[in-house]
């Protein structure tokens, strides 16, 4: 056996992220249902943690017609991975590799018109989706912009250089249904649609909606939705019971028994109030585990919630477990999808003063991950 075998870590003695596809599957055909038009299953940041080419493949199983990504790196992994399903790859730099656009038959994002020249020289031909700012001075051409942009962008398709298939923008507040930003930014995307079409463009993907307003507002559905969030479970609009795809255990590394006002991890933030037993998790913040969550987090030791005590370090956490008799090797459950008690992704994300986007982006590398297929649907 060589000495890397040794170390191979496995299930049980081992910080480990189960990745449940049944879950993917199931939400992903709940937001097919409620989408007006296509579902593009945004997979970016290794699926929002869980897994960009099994998120991919399973939303495609269960509806998404297409797949999202930020950039051209991801589509390629996604073409390496063998899915042929059309991609969209919408944030690039300048002078990013373009004509992989053409060798991995993806459609790209163009913003402005630097872009569209440097994707024109050097890869004729692109299938491109032009892209407007609805309302966040973030991505997408500012609408004094607007016009120009399409008119190049016409100019370049009487030339056979690129064929504008779509437009698109993005929604800054979807999750409040009531913010007048919501109006205002579908309000922009039509007249930015007009005013393509003014151009001479026909662009046949125009999607506006992500998550929350594919659950919350009809009117911006358009030809497609792209939805990311609500395929890992998390739903941003708080109406809809979506499924949690991942739990994160891990078994105690040591316990110790420490006498009332003994002081716990950097700082002494916590003190033991009565004599108690301590278990050690070889879980930190390296690990995605928030620091901030110090002081708040809980886990779930046999079938009961324990206190995570003193400070979350790099690579480890402390719990108290009080004092029914837990030994080292016991598996705690960190977070899952809360139906045995275990804390959620909802409530880490609470405790650390963030939202569940960066509770399951950040489960870091180091974790041993486990996946549960999907299993045939529709039977
Ligand atoms: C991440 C992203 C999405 C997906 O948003 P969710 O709220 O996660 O569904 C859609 N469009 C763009 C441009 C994005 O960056």
């Amino acid at each position: 056996m060589s000495a890397l075998a040794y170390a191979t870590p496995r299930t049980g003695s081992h910080p480990t992220l189960t990745v449940d596809l049944g879950a993917v599957a199931d939400n992903t055909a709940l937001l097919v249902g409620r989408a007006a038009g296509e579902v593009m299953a945004v997979v970016k940041a290794d699926g929002f943690g869980h897994g960009m080419v099994d998120v991919a493949r399973t939303a495609l199983a269960a509806g998404a017609t297409r797949l999202g990504v930020t950039s051209l790196e991801e589509a390629g992994r996604l073409r390496a991975a063998g899915l042929r399903a059309p991609v969209l790859s919408w944030l690039n730099p300048v002078d990013a590799d373009w004509a992989a656009v053409l060798e991995l038959g993806v459609d790209v994002a163009v913003p402005g018109r630097e872009h569209l020249d440097a994707v024109v020289r050097a890869a004729p031909g692109a299938r491109v989706h032009l892209q407007v700012d609805t309302g966040m001075a973030r991505d997408g051409a500012e609408p004094s912009r607007w016009a120009d942009l399409c008119r190049a962008a016409r100019a370049a398709e009487r030339r056979g250089l690129l064929r504008v298939v779509g437009v698109m923008g993005h929604l800054a507040c979807a999750d409040q249904p009531a913010h007048p930003a919501n109006v205002a930014g579908r309000d922009r995307f039509t007249w930015a649609v007009t005013t393509a079409g003014a151009a001479g463009l026909r662009p046949v993907d125009r999607h506006l909606a992500a998550t929350a307003a594919t659950l919350l507002d009809p009117r911006s559905h358009h030809t497609m939705s792209r939805v990311g969030a609500g395929l890992v479970g998390i739903d941003p609009s708080g109406t809809t019971a979506l499924r949690s795809p991942l739990t994160l255990t891990a078994p105690l590394v040591d316990v110790r028994d420490v006498p009332a006002g003994c002081p716990v991890g950097y700082g002494h933030t916590w003190r033991a109030p009565v004599a108690t037993r301590l278990g050690l998790l070889p879980l930190g913040y390296a690990d995605g585990l928030p620091r901030a969550a110090s002081g708040r987090a809980e886990v779930l030791v046999r079938g009961r919630r324990r206190p995570v005590v003193g400070r979350i370090s790099m690579d480890m956490a402390v719990v108290d477990l009080g004092a029914d008799g837990t030994g080292a090797g016991e598996v705690v459950t960190v977070l899952g999808p809360g139906n045995d008690g275990e804390p959620t992704v909802r409530e880490w994300a609470a405790w650390s003063g963030t939202i569940e986007h960066e509770v399951v982006t950040g489960l870091g590398a180091r974790l041993l991950r486990t996946v549960c297929p999907a299993g045939p649907r529709g039977l």
